[in-house]
């Protein structure tokens, strides 16, 4: 593990001070939480995945033109990043109902969206992080007018290239949450929106297409178990991991589902 300096200890991630300025070390943690942390767990090996699987969304995010705080992998556990000020909201981008929508709606849970919906979360683990509206947003000024067309513009864009990419795979992208943030770049006062945070199982619902077999959080949170296998199917799909089950001296796992 890094011997440097953290800066804030999250319920999944460590951040830790970067080697140069404005930059930043993150550090991904085995540590599962549900429920606004009222559930914990401790999954062998899934912070070593979530950190490959997030590289490989990011890293192709940005080659489709989508601007992210990744710079590069730095060892099993830990991402050099572009350290941002953090828009405090969860963007939630939706394709099949299921999780809060479902319950909060009654929409039935697999039931296929008539388009991608958006919605926006404020990030307050005090509050559990509640819906809030884009009135709310601009009065409370937790974004401007133009940072809040930027994240759902972006977002979608997000949507539709792992759509994509997941489907080629076999697996249905269900729903997702993306984090933002500001950078700050030379004497622009206008900062540029990067995609932040990280995309992985953790932050993502995906079902296989075949058999709606869960390969995602929901595991844990509905005590499915094989997360961590879930996962290692996952980032084996996207080519992350060999077909053996082990990764290029990264980690292994004791066969698939
Ligand atoms: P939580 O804060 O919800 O417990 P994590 O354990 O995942 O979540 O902690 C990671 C924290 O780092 C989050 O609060 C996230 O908003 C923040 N973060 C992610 N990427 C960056 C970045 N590039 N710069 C600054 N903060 C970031
Ligand atoms: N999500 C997340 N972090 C959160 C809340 C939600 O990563 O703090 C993800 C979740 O994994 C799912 C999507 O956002 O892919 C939508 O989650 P939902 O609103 O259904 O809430 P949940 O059921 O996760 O509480």
């Amino acid at each position: 593990m890094s011997k440097k300096r953290i800066i804030y200890e999250g319920k999944a991630k460590i951040l830790y001070e970067g080697p140069e300025p404005g930059t930043l070390i993150q550090y991904f943690k085995d540590d599962a939480t549900a429920f606004n942390a009222q559930k914990r767990a401790v999954l062998d090996g899934k912070g070593v995945l979530n950190n490959r699987i997030s590289e490989f969304m990011m890293t192709r995010l940005s080659a489709v033109g989508i601007p992210t705080h990744f710079i590069r992998r730095l060892n099993m556990r830990e991402q050099l990043v572009k350290k941002v000020d953090i828009i405090p909201l969860e963007v939630v981008v939706r394709n099949v109902a299921a999780g809060t929508l479902s319950k909060r709606l009654g929409i039935e849970e697999g039931q296929v969206l008539p388009r991608p919906m958006v919605e926006f979360y404020l990030k307050d683990d005090a509050l559990g992080d509640p819906l809030v509206t884009e009135e709310h947003i601009a009065a409370f000024g937790w974004a401007t007018a133009q940072e809040y067309e930027d994240l759902i513009s972006l977002s979608l864009r997000v949507n539709d290239f792992m759509s994509g990419l997941f489907a080629a795979v076999g697996i249905r992208l269900v729903d997702f949450k993306l984090e933002f943030g500001r950078y700050y770049e030379g004497d622009n006062e206008i900062p540029r929106i990067l995609l932040a945070d990280e995309i992985s199982p953790d932050s993502c619902r995906l079902w296989d297409f075949e058999t709606g077999d869960k390969l995602d959080k929901d595991r844990f949170r509905r005590d499915l178990g094989g997360v961590t296998e879930a996962y290692a199917e996952v980032a084996r799909r996207l080519g992350i991991l060999k077909e053996s089950g082990e990764t290029d001296n990264v980690v292994s796992f004791n066969g698939g589902k």
